[in-house]
This record gives structure tokens, sequence and C-alpha cells, in this order.
């Protein structure tokens, strides 16, 4: 099962994506954790260390997809999850977007994972369209990693769009988009009433997986390494159920960027007070809630 993660900036697109694994791993699957962005940050904290790019790999052998080995492609992780990093150009130089269409060859054509059950590809931002749409061309399941906030929506229904579109060419299929870092749900429910789609959650902005990311670990390493843990996530291990139950999944049917914005708009400006809070500040988690 492949799937391919987008969503905007920072949104927690590559923290999800490599602690679901884990936890689907920890199912019994055979899981390899594909990062699609240039700048290679997908994966270090499966191991604590850099991963070697698809793009180093094809440099150091001339170009030739054909010498490129599985073992040259992936490499294992934390908790037996393969990593694979597409890499790209140095920044200010090349394409990108040209890098990841290109690289996303490599692994299908030095046959690296064939091996693997799940796998999910975590793309650059909410681009859409060129080299960093190409992970839609080969998956089963697109997902968006959204939160509560203003700018999350427009993100979300342009992958939307990018579904619909390329689900025209093969049996794509929306997932629907993940909550994270977030205890509101107020302007993701006013997106979902205009761009019907099931939404699943992620963990509320937490400390410890921050602080899992600056140690270079998993959410799930990090509370071994503690010799008395006092925080379990279980919102990762719902996501991995979630996503192994095989969702039907949707087409989804985007709305116009007029809409969006005058909904979103009219919601922000006057945010229905629910219990826990009406902004963002106030979605800041109380630790205590956390400890269990
Ligand atoms: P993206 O891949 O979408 O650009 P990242 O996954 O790198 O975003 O996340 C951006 C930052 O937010 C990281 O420092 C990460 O540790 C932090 N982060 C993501 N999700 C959470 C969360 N639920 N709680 C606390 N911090 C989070
Ligand atoms: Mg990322």
């Amino acid at each position: 099962m492949k799937t391919a993660v987008h969503g905007k900036g920072g949104i927690g697109k590559s923290t999800t994506s490599r602690n679901t694994p884990v936890a689907s791993a920890r199912r019994g699957k055979r899981v390899s954790q594909t990062g699609c962005d240039p700048k290679h940050d997908s994966t270090p904290t499966l191991t604590g260390s850099p991963t070697p790019t698809i793009t180093d790999t094809l440099q150091s052998k001339d170009y030739h997809y054909e010498d490129a080995r599985p073992e040259d492609v992936t490499h294992e992780g934390y908790g037996g999850v393969g990593r694979v990093e597409a890499g790209g150009p140095p920044a200010g130089a090349g394409c990108g977007g040209y890098a990841v269409g290109e690289t996303a060859k490599s692994p299908k054509e030095s046959n690296a994972l064939h091996e693997y059950d799940i796998i999910p590809s975590d793309v650059l931002g909410d681009v859409a369209c060129g080299g960093f749409a190409s992970p839609l061309n080969h998956a089963d399941y697109r997902t968006t990693i959204t939160d509560n906030g203003f700018d999350a929506s427009p993100a979300t229904n342009r992958t939307a769009a990018s579904v619909r579109e390329k689900a025209r060419m093969h049996p794509l299929r929306s997932a629907g988009p993940i909550g994270n870092r977030t205890l509101k749900r107020d302007l993701i429910d006013k997106f979902v009433e205009a761009c019907p789609t099931p939404v699943s959650e992620a963990p509320p902005p937490t400390e410890h997986i921050r602080v899992s990311r600056v140690k270079g670990k998993t959410s799930s390493e990090m509370v071994e390494s503690q010799p008395h843990p006092n925080y379990v996530c279980d919102s990762h291990p719902d996501t991995a159920d979630q996503a192994l139950s095989q969702p039907e999944g949707i087409a989804p049917k985007e709305v116009s960027d007029r809409e969006s914005s005058s909904s979103l708009s009219d919601s922000h400006s006057n945010p229905i007070r629910s219990e826990g809070g009406g902004n963002d500040q106030e979605n800041l988690l109380d630790p205590a809630k956390m400890i269990r």
C-alpha cells in the first residue's frame, strides 16, 4: 500500500510519516518511509543520522539507474523501518521537483521496495504538481496533514484537487486529512462541511514529540529510552490502524478558492467558543492532560 503525504510546510508531515510507520512495523508490517524533500530531513530520526540519498547514489553511479542495488536505495532504521531519501540538487541550483520525479523511479527500477507492505512518501509541502506530484502517480492513497489553523485548509483543498485530477488516470483515493498539533477542530470541520472527507487525528501539540525531533529519535524510541516513561502516545498507533484498515477512501471534490477563503474567514473572525479554547494559543496542551 503506497500513500503520498502532503500538507503545508511545518505542519508535521515528516513527524507523522515517520512515527506512524514505527507503529505499523510493531503490528508486523514491513514499512519503508520515503522522504521526497530535497533537504532530506524525513528519516534521520529513524537512526539519529542522515540517510544517504538516491541522488547521491545515482551521482556515484553516473546516473546509471540499472546499477543501483536495493541496498543502495533502502537503509534500515529504528524498529526495522526502511528509510529512503530522494534528495535533490544543491540549494539554489537545479530543480527539486525534477529530482523527486526522477528519483521516484529508482526504488522501482532497483526493486528496492517490492518486499514492503506499506510505503509512505513524505513529500515537500503542498506543491501538488510537477515532480512533487509524481509520488501520486504510484500511490493508492493520498493523505494531507493539516491543523486547525487558517492557512491549512487552502493547502488541503489544493491537495484534494490534485487527487481528483490524478484519479482520472489511476485508482488514487484520498484517505482524508489528518489533524496534527491541534486540540480543536472548528476550522477543520468547516472545511469538511464544504469538501466532505473523513478526518483522522494525529497527536495534539506535545512536548515529547517536539523533544524527540530535537534528540533525533522517533517518539516511540524516546519513550523506551526513558527510565520511567510517563507518556504514551496513542495517536500514531491509531493513525497506523486507520491506514492498515485500508479505508475505501474518497475521490474528493475541492471547493473554489473564493468559497474556501470566505467560509474560513467568516469562521475565523467569529469563532465558535467551544470548550477548550477559542484561539490558537489556547490550543496549547495542558501537560497534565497528557501524563498517564
Ligand atoms: P513538515 O514535515 O510538515 O515540514 P515537521 O514534521 O518537520 O513538518 O514538523 C515541524 C516541527 O513541528 C518539528 O520540529 C516537529 O517536531 C514539530 N511537531 C510536529 N508535530 C508535532 C506535535 N504533534 N507536537 C509537537 N511538535 C510537533
Ligand atoms: Mg518535512
